[in-house]
């Protein structure tokens, strides 16, 4: 089994499902150690790029043409530290999966991607309670089941339970980067919003997998 565009466009569109669910509670988190804007900044730059898509004339060739047109719409709508770095994240996963499909390899090779260009960004490390803590356990799980044999369906539910579990893992973190910086020791007992998000958005891509 391999993913093809068809599931790029389906995370593209769970990815924006699940923004706007989460919405308030994005907002309610990064209120508690930001500026509360986390859920707004991402409603408004998925919802840019879900109109992208539709206003497509022909349907994107590649999942690296998906993943681009998703890095470039989120670094011109979303502003604020999450645009670049989400940015960033989508365009270097966009060069990783340049083809029309993906295997298991292909979806470790795309995460690490990501999350390299998270950390070329944002130059944070593990446990500063950042997204890099949702998308280094997401990556790492995903290279381990890929070698133990898994098919990029499962590859991806790996990454998703992992950065469940990293991002639920960034509540009792001193923020030593980004805005929750500013609070020192008070950004302790709180998730990070964008560890949050990028659960989300690993969770949506697991799920466009699903048959
Ligand atoms: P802003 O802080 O500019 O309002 P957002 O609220 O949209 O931007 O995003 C905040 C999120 O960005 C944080 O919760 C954190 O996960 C992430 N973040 C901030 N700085 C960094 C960084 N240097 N590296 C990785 N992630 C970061
Ligand atoms: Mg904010
Ligand atoms: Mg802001």
């Amino acid at each position: 089994m391999t993913l093809d565009v068809a599931w790029a466009v389906g995370w593209v569109r769970a990815s924006a499902a699940a923004v706007l669910e989460h919405r308030d509670e994005l907002v309610e988190l990064d209120r508690q150690i930001g500026d509360g804007d986390h859920g707004e900044n991402l409603k408004r730059g998925f919802t840019a790029v879900v109109a992208k898509l539709d206003a497509l004339e022909e349907p994107p060739a590649t999942i690296g043409d998906v993943l681009k047109l998703v890095a470039t719409t989120l670094m011109s709508t979303v502003g604020g530290a999450a645009g670049p770095l989400y940015g960033t994240a989508y365009l270097r996963a966009a060069k990783a999966a340049a083809g029309p499909t993906l295997d298991s390899a292909g979806v470790v090779a795309l995460l690490e991607a990501g999350l390299d260009g998270i950390v070329a960004r944002g130059k944070a490390t593990t446990g500063e309670k950042t997204m890099v803590d949702a998308w280094s356990p997401a990556a790492e799980a995903a290279a381990k089941a890929a070698a133990d044999g898994a098919g990029p369906r499962e590859v991806l539910r790996a990454a998703a339970e992992a950065a469940a579990r990293g991002a639920g893992s960034t509540a009792p973190l001193v923020a030593t980067k980004g805005r929750a910086s500013y609070l020192g020791e008070r950004s302790a007992g709180h998730l990070d919003p964008g560890a949050r998000s990028s659960q989300l958005l690993l969770e949506a891509a697991a799920a466009a997998a699903e048959p």
